[in-house]
């Protein structure tokens, strides 16, 4: 492979393509720290027009490309395999806004870019790209894009193909398509750009992309409330929507197990309440008139849910300090649960109006089968999205608890398949959950699916293993 090393050092120079281990570390290691895969060389071109060529080059010598943004993905889709055989194609350095249009409501950036800074330069010009994640200060937009990322606002702005109108991709065949359209109505054809997103770098590497912006809101207000049941919230959920419509952007679920982890493990982070509570929710309003405006809708959100018995508490943030602290609450309960030890964790979606009877059953289940296990149960409720983890019995050694997660896995989605939900709801399949698709996904789909990427990758160049 000397050869093609260095016909990639000639094609972009020696300094970035990284084969010493020290330098490749960071890149075959996944977020969480469960597997580290080996690499052939990590590639760090400078431009669309390096992408290409070195996509050419690994045509030539038949070598298997990982695209890789941050690698904050949470499904071991952005780390190469242990065959050592795959290059990790890093778009970091593709970090330019290109262009902010103001009046389009759009901008243009590179596939590195990361998105807090893409936020901060959709602010700049008086405008807001709604993506929010709490991976926002490492993650990439190309990231985003190829995991169609959720986060905080979907319920009033969408995932990250709503926010997106165009792309510009290196196909697998080498060639740069320009899609980079910032169009709302374009009816010509198959929607190329919907295949590259959600595709988890098997068909081709974004390297750039137009998003949607949106007016900044004149105010965003933040409240929790304390409630006994999943259906209560999901009442207060109605109740809020006929409350502030389109103002309602973002409804987390958070149990009371799950806050009480982050209690434990961060200390300076506490509950507002004088008491605890089964539920709690998190409730954000983004209005477009005034502060006023704003907290008038929550306090009578608020009043008439505390009269109908639907909450037994709540507290609205009347600074962005006090916002910040609730929404660390819920930003914290993942990190709190890695400091409780290794735990079995589930991203799904459900129909909205079933959650609170997929909750009570799938509990139910676990229980019987792993009697003591302790479920931490939060997300993004208003999106029909759980993070539905399932942590050891009290005095149970973690180690032993993960041995049996293949059958707590098949407890929980068969759960999901059941009650017509999705075991990948905004952190795709990766490595993790290839296997799982073919017993969900109808013959059908998996046919479809596997034209699509034959008819697009035929050397099966694109980030082998993931996904399909
Ligand atoms: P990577 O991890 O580098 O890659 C992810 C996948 O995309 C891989 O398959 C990779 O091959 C492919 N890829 C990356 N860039 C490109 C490209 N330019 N072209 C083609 N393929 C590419 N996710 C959510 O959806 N919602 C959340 O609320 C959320 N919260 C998170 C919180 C934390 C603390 C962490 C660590 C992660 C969270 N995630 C969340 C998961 C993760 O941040 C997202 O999946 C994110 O979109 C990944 O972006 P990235 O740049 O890190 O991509």
């Amino acid at each position: 492979m000397d050869a093609f090393l260095n016909a990639c050092r000639e094609t972009i120079g020696a300094d970035y393509v990284l084969t010493q281990d020290a330098d490749v570390l960071g890149f075959v290691v996944d977020w969480r720290q469960r597997f580290q895969g080996k690499a052939l060389a990590v590639l760090k071109p400078g431009s669309t027009e390096e992408v290409a060529a070195l996509v050419r080059l690994c045509m030539q010598f038949n070598v298997a490309i990982v695209p890789q943004g941050g690698n904050t993905g949470l499904v071991l889709g952005s780390v190469p395999d242990s065959s050592g055989k795959a290059v990790v194609l890093s778009l970091k350095r593709l970090n330019r806004i290109r262009h902010v249009d103001p009046v389009n409501n759009t901008m243009t950036v590179e596939a590195g870019c990361i998105l807090a800074d893409v936020q901060a330069a959709a602010a700049q010009a008086q405008r807001l790209y709604p993506l929010s994640l709490a991976s926002e200060g490492s993650c990439t937009v190309g990231g985003n894009l190829s995991t169609n990322a959720g986060g905080t606002a979907v319920l009033r702005y969408g995932n990250a193909r709503e926010l997106c109108l165009g792309l510009e991709v290196v196909t697998a065949g080498a060639e740069t398509w320009d899609g980079l359209r910032g169009l709302r109505k374009d009816n010509t054809g198959y929607d190329l750009r919907d295949l590259f997103i959600g595709a988890e770098g098997t068909l081709g590497i974004i390297t750039a992309t137009v998003l949607k912006l949106f007016p900044q809101p004149k105010a965003q207000l933040t409240a929790l409330a304390a409630l006994q049941t999943p259906d209560a919230a999901l009442q207060m959920l109605s109740l809020a929507q006929a409350h502030c419509g389109a103002s309602l952007t973002a409804f987390e679920l958070m149990s009371d197990f799950s806050l009480q982890l982050v209690g434990t493990h961060f200390p300076q982070m506490q509950l507002p309440f004088a008491s605890r509570h089964p539920q709690y929710v998190l409730l954000e309003l983004s209005d477009s008139e005034s502060e006023q405006h704003a907290s008038a809708m929550l306090e009578s959100l608020v009043a008439e849910a505390l009269d109908k018995d639907l909450i037994q508490d709540a507290v609205v943030a009347t600074s962005l300090a006090q916002s910040r602290a609730l929404w660390n609450l819920r930003e914290h309960i993942s990190m709190a649960q890695a400091a409780e030890g290794k735990n079995i964790k589930h991203d799904i979606s459900i129909p909205i109006s079933d959650i609170g009877h997929f909750i009570s059953a799938t509990d139910l289940l676990l229980q019987q089968g792993f009697p003591g296990c302790r479920m931490v149960t939060f997300g993004h409720l208003g999106d029909g999205n759980l993070h539905y983890n399932v942590s050891p019995p009290a005095h149970m050694p973690d180690t032993e608890f993960i041995e049996q997660q293949e059958a707590v896995n098949l407890v929980v989605h068969d759960s999901v398949h059941r009650f017509g939900g999705s075991i990948s709801a905004e952190h795709g399949l990766g490595a993790l959950k290839r296997e799982e698709l073919l017993r969900y996904k109808s013959p059908v789909e998996m046919t479809l699916m596997r034209s699509i990427k034959v008819a697009l990758d035929p050397q099966q160049l694109m980030n082998p293993g993931k996904l399909l």
